[in-house]
């Protein structure tokens, strides 16, 4: 017979204390790092965005789009949007859509 055991670490620091943590949008299994507290998906499969669709959505971004509005357009989780959008500006106050109401 053959077994194959998985051994899940944490994202972030790579310790083995972690817990289940209920479940993704998509069905994943979320885990939480007793360590760092991190929280994350054990067997991510969402899916992979290239380089390519990212300057996309970011170059909607600089031409003002909001982020809710690229959110529907492109499909794009909101988090992950305004995540590109800080790696690529390197703004900490990069999260426009908080700036209060006009
Ligand atoms: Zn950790």
């Amino acid at each position: 017979m053959l077994s194959t055991t998985i051994v899940h670490v944490c994202a972030r620091c790579g310790s083995d204390s972690i817990r289940k943590n209920g479940h993704a949008e998509n069905g994943g299994q979320r885990a939480k790092c007793l360590a760092c507290q991190r929280t994350f998906i054990l067997q991510p499969q969402g899916k992979r965005y290239d380089q390519r669709f990212k300057d996309q959505v970011v170059a909607a971004y600089q031409d003002r789009m909001s982020i809710r509005g690229i959110t529907r357009t492109f499909g794009v989780c909101y988090k992950t949007v305004s995540r590109w959008v800080g790696q690529k500006s390197g703004d900490s106050a990069r999260l426009r859509g908080h700036a209060p109401a006009r």
